[in-house]
């Protein structure tokens, strides 16, 4: 099929076999994309469900359920202490490289505390970036948690933490277990030894991303796709 837009609809617009667009989307197909009045576009409800869509004066008609597959096989979820600056930046290339959920984290040493604005925006890159980059599934950007609560409440059948010292097994060499894997990475000051125990008590297993010390925001970006890479370099040969 050649390259066509994708728009993310919520569940509450689709009625049988038509879309009704909001304005802020009629804008942005009509003169932004400037598509006209029978043109097709990729209509998708961020859960897995897309449809060929062609547009209509004021709505949009679904034509066909589109089947592709370009989700991960294993949900990544991404703990993240928040660093004091650049988290706008990470939300983008993970939600490229296949993350299924980032928990943001308060944690012993994080200086920032986000304001609903902030989560709004990172919500909207996470939305964006999963329709240009063909997912299925758009990211969930949970509301922040402490590490403590987050610890007990973010279920996974395998978990892991990034400790940048130590003699910890690279996160390679880890053969990670269906369906579901989280990493916890750390903000520009790191974990506390507090924290790193913490989580070993809940069945964390520290892990390394090599040698050198990556920043809080390289970090997540390894990781993802270290992940991703591991994932898919399977199920593609
Ligand atoms: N200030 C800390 C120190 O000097 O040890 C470094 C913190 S680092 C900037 C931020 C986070 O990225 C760490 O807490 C860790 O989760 C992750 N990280 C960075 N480099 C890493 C590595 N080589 N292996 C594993 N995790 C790493």
């Amino acid at each position: 099929m050649a390259q066509l837009q994708r728009l993310v609809i919520s569940a509450s617009q689709k009625q049988a076999s038509i879309v009704i667009l909001k304005p802020e989307q009629q804008h942005y197909l009509y003169r932004v994309l400037r598509l006209k009045s029978g043109d097709r576009f990729i209509a998708m409800d961020g859960q897995g469900n897309s449809w060929l869509a062609e547009l209509q004066p004021d709505h949009a008609a679904l034509i066909e359920p589109i089947i592709f597959q370009s989700e991960l096989p294993i949900a990544v979820t991404l703990m993240l202490a928040l660093p004091k600056t650049g988290f706008d930046d990470v939300i983008r290339p993970l939600t490229e490289l296949g993350v299924a959920c980032v928990v943001p984290i308060i944690s012993d040493r994080t200086l920032l505390n986000p304001s609903p604005n902030k989560l709004e925006r990172w919500r909207r890159i996470a939305q964006e970036a999963a329709e240009q980059s063909e997912r299925q599934c758009v990211p969930a950007i949970l509301d922040p948690l402490s590490f403590s609560t987050a610890l007990q409440t973010i279920d996974a059948k395998q978990r892991l933490i990034c400790a940048a010292r130590g003699a910890s097994p690279h996160l390679l060499t880890c053969r990670l277990v269906a369906p579901s894997v989280c990493v916890a990475i750390g903000c520009e000051g790191g974990w506390t030894d507090a924290e790193i125990d913490r989580a070993i008590a809940s069945q964390y297993q520290p892990v390394s991303l090599g040698r050198r010390i990556l920043r809080a925001v390289t970090a997540p970006i390894a990781a993802m796709a270290l992940l991703a890479g591991a994932q898919e370099s399977r199920e593609m040969t």
